[in-house]
Parts: structure tokens; sequence; C-alpha cells
């Protein structure tokens, strides 16, 4: 049955946490879900690896990821569901090869992407206008899913940096106390990361090659074009650097980062202010996003990328975004932002060489 809007229990205090926190998954799949409901971190089991899951509709549990996971940079995240018919819930669109492939290979290592509902948060898609989305062939993944009655947002649930977890014990031992509950499901099946398609183009396009073959797929559903980034570099086999992404959303707006800022410096143009917490002053901007009025990070990271998008539909000239504190996921939107500013000098220099 296709999703509602998510439901948010706000008052509803949190499950109880277990002790300890690795469970065996089938008895406590309800009490999970409640947490995922609760804006809660779940890490549960996959046929790939072990996921750290949240509630794929609520913005700041999912900041909570990048926060456990303590990664310099926002990756997107493939959306998992249980059922075939949640992809209209995510996704504008669902074209005829898409379909073919997910009846040919859902549930399994098969990942597709397409064009994003604006229910989808933008942290979840670290501002691309496209969703992933996979049906995984675990079934206390789907269990999980389906209790939850929400999709679950799901990397890897493993600290940046270290090896992907296949085992419940490996999670333990990596992500702390911040994660309340491990369900264990016993060892995935390993080596079997997801193949990535992407249908945003005239032609299928292969972005990370996976368990289902790029022959397969073809025999499926005829000429797939290989991304670049699905093809393994020379000097290493690393896979695509999600955060590397040459297609990110980046405004089109220049974009500055600059401290103490005062509107009344940029005379004549029209300037926005993306700011942490509320100015103390606020004239002169010809707009202003806060992104946490209280100063909380997790909220910031939340708003962060709805903000920018609003800003760069203003009609401005230029966007001062005010630094923020370079700890926890502040490194992550720090890292967001001196990369929109490096494109808007980088602008700067080709316009003034032309
Ligand atoms: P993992 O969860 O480790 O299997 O990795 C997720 C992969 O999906 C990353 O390589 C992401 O770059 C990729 N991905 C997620 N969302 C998108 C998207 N909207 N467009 C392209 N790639 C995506
Ligand atoms: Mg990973």
């Amino acid at each position: 049955m296709p999703f509602g809007h998510s439901t948010w229990p706000f008052g509803i205090p949190p499950p109880m946490k277990p002790t300890p926190r690795i469970v065996p998954a089938e008895p406590n799949i309800e009490q999970a879900a409640r947490q995922i409901d609760a804006g809660g971190l779940v890490a549960f089991p996959t046929e790939t690896v072990y996921g750290l899951g949240a509630n794929a509709f609520d913005a700041i549990a999912v900041a909570r990821i990048f926060e456990l996971k303590a990664r310099p940079q926002f990756d997107p995240l493939i959306v998992h569901i249980a059922d075939v018919a949640d992809v209209e819930c995510l996704a504008t669109s669902f074209p005829h090869a898409a379909r073919v492939l997910v009846e040919q290979f859902w549930p399994g290592p098969l990942t597709v992407v397409l064009p994003k509902q604006p229910i989808v948060p933008d942290i979840v898609t670290a501002g691309l206008p496209s969703v992933a989305i996979r049906l995984p062939d675990h079934p206390i993944a789907l269990a999980l899913i389906r209790a939850a009655r929400v999709p679950i947002a799901a990397p890897s649930a493993n600290p940046f940096g270290r090896v992907s977890p296949t085992t419940a014990a490996h999670v333990d031992e990596q992500l702390d106390e911040r994660l309340e509950w491990i369900l264990d499901g016993g060892p995935c099946r390993v080596g079997v990361e997801s193949t990535i398609v992407s249908f945003l183009g005239p032609t299928p396009s292969l972005l990370r090659p996976g368990g289902v073959p790029l022959e397969v797929l073809e025999a499926a559903i005829g000429p797939v074009t290989v991304h670049p980034s699905a093809i393994p570099s020379s000097a290493a086999d690393r896979p695509l650097a999600p955060g590397q992404l040459a297609s990110h959303y980046a405004p089109s707006t220049p974009l500055q980062l600059l401290i103490n800022s005062d509107a009344s410096q940029f005379r004549g143009q029209r300037v926005g202010l993306l700011s942490f917490r509320s100015p103390s002053n606020r004239t002169g901007w010809a707009a202003i996003e806060v992104l946490s009025e209280r100063g909380d990070l997790g909220e910031a990271a939340a708003n962060l990328f709805a903000a920018i998008r609003r800003l760069d539909a203003a009609g401005l000239d230029l966007i001062i975004a005010e630094p923020l504190p370079e700890a926890g996921l502040g490194n992550a939107i720090m890292d967001r932002l001196r990369r929109a500013s490096a494109r808007a000098a980088a602008h700067f220099a080709r316009t003034k060489a032309t």
C-alpha cells in the first residue's frame, strides 16, 4: 500500500532503550519501527551490508545519520522501500524501462535513480533533484520498513572511512552509544553492492556496477550508457565518491563565506543572507534564511539544502553565508558551503577573463 504522508508523533516518548542495544531482529521489529517513527535511528541487516536507517521523510532524523557517521560531507542516501507501489510516492516519474528492471530484479541489489517528489527532504538526496530507491532482498529489512510505514533512508552503518559492517557486532564495535538499536539478523550475504541505474536522461545510465551486471540490464531494457563514475579508475578501484558527484546541486547565484556580515557593504546589490542563528541585524538584506534559530547543527543540516535553494530562487546578485562551527555536522555543512563558494569564485574568474 502506498504511503500516505509521514506521521510524526510529537509528544510520544521514544521506546525504552534496549539493553544491550544489539537485539534479535524478529521479536523487536515493532519496537524498532516505533523508534524510527520517533525520529530515531536503527541499524538493520540488508542482503548487502548493515544499514543505518531513519525515516526518509524526517530531515532531522536523516541529519542524525550523518552526525553518527561523522562524515565530513553529505552524500545522497538510498531510500529503501518494501513495496514497488511506493516508488510513486517518492518519484515524479517511473519510466517504462525502470519498471521493467524493478519487476525483474526487486527485491534485490538494484537501485534506480528517478526525479524526486518534493516530499523527499533535500538532505536525503544531498540537494540533488533525484532520489535513489531500492527494495532490498532481506526479510528483516522489509519487515522493518513495513512496520515503520515509511520508507527508510540508509547508508552503510559504519563511521566515515571504516569498513562496511556485515554483522551486528561490526556495527556495535564501530558506532557509539548514540545509536540505540541494532537489529541482529545474522551475517549479510557479503560483497554484493547494489547496481545503480539512473533514469534521468534519454537513455538509462549505469552509475555504479553491482549485483546486477550490465549485460543482464541490457538484455532486459536495451542499451545502457556507462557513466564515468561506474568505470573503476586505474589508480585504485575506489567506488564513486558520492559527495563529489559533479551533478550535485550548487546554487547558480554566487555565494561567499563571510564572518560578521553587514549588508551595508553591498549597497546597490540584492544580497541574501544564509545565517546559522537569527542575525542580530536584519536590515539591508533582500532575503534571509536562518538555518537554526536555536543554533542546533542537526536542524541546520536538515534545513541547509532547501534554504540554499530558496535563496537561489530569490533573484539575488549574491548570497552571503555565515561560517558555522566546524564540529560534528558543522564540518559537512561547511564542506558544502565551501564548495558552493569555490564554484562562485571560479565563475568570477571566468567572467573576468573573458
Ligand atoms: P550505498 O548506500 O553505500 O550503497 O551508496 C549509495 C550510493 O547511491 C552512493 O554511491 C550514492 O552516490 C548513490 N546515490 C544515491 N542517491 C543518488 C542520486 N540521487 N543520484 C545518483 N546517485 C545517487
Ligand atoms: Mg558506505
